[in-house]
Parts: structure tokens; C-alpha cells; sequence
């Protein structure tokens, strides 16, 4: 078990040190900002959907090591999928990253998420760019914050 947390902490900072997509679209057909006051994390999602597929995704920003991994899996996890199909895996990591479920998607590398579960405060820094998912995919023009829900 400990190697498997190593090998998910290996995966985050990855992620943290080379950021996946890391970049803003222009133009961008949905956008949304998002910030966590507690860790004081801060994320722009960037997406070029058309006919319902996420053609392109990218983010820029700046957080932790949890926040910024999160966002470049969801980024590399969502590319290409349906709108039907990126709900599904927000529904999925949400879940992963609260209880105890297991992800059963093809996104099954998302699951290094799961170590935050144990840590309330990182779920906020892990959820952070979906939730900013969410409210771009949304059209919403208010920036998110974890302190709203
Ligand atoms: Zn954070």
C-alpha cells in the first residue's frame, strides 16, 4: 500500500513540476476562474468545445502541488470526450475524492486523486479546477470559490 502511495505522489508531482496543457485557448469557446481562499489556489480553465466534444482544453494559474496536478490529469483526462462524457468523470471524481468510490472510467489514472480523501482540506485544492470545470462548462462569469459551497 505504501507503494502505491508513492507511486501516487510520484504522479502528482509530475504533474506539479511539468503541468500537462498548461496554457490559455484563444480563443476559447467556454472559460471560468476559480480560487481557493484556504491554500490560496488560483486556476483559469480554458476549453474550445465544438458539436459537443472538448476539442481543446488548457489551464494557467497558479497553487499547490495537489491543485495544479489535478488540473493538468483532468485536462489531459477530458481532452476529446463528450460534454456527457466530462460530467460523467467530474461525477466520478467528486465521488472518488469524497467517499470511498472507485473510479471504473478509462480516466482510471485520475484515481491518484483518491489520496486526498484523507485530507479535508485537500479536497478543496483537488477539486478546484473541476468545480471551475463545471462553471465554464456552464457559461458562468462569477469566479468560482471553494468557500462558495
Ligand atoms: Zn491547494
Amino acid at each position: 500500500m505504501n507503494e502505491l502511495r508513492d507511486l501516487y505522489q510520484q504522479v502528482i508531482l509530475d504533474h506539479y513540476k511539468q503541468p500537462r496543457n498548461f496554457y490559455r485557448l484563444k480563443p476559447a469557446t467556454h472559460h471560468a476562474k476559480g480560487h481557493n481562499p484556504l491554500c490560496g489556489d488560483e486556476v483559469d480553465i480554458w476549453l474550445d468545445i465544438q458539436d459537443n466534444i472538448i476539442r481543446d482544453i488548457g489551464f494557467t494559474g497558479q497553487g499547490c502541488a495537489i491543485s495544479t496536478a489535478s488540473a493538468s490529469l483532468m485536462t489531459e483526462a477530458l481532452r476529446g470526450k463528450t460534454l456527457s462524457e466530462a460530467h460523467q468523470i467530474f461525477d466520478e471524481v467528486r465521488a472518488m475524492v469524497t467517499t470511498d468510490t472507485q473510479l471504473t472510467s478509462p480516466a482510471g489514472k485520475l484515481m491518484v486523486l483518491a489520496g486526498v480523501r484523507q485530507f479535508p482540506a485537500r479536497v478543496k485544492c483537488a477539486m478546484l479546477a473541476w468545480h471551475t470545470l463545471n462553471a465554464a462548462l456552464n457559461h458562468q462569469t462569477k469566479p468560482v470559490s471553494t468557500e462558495q459551497t
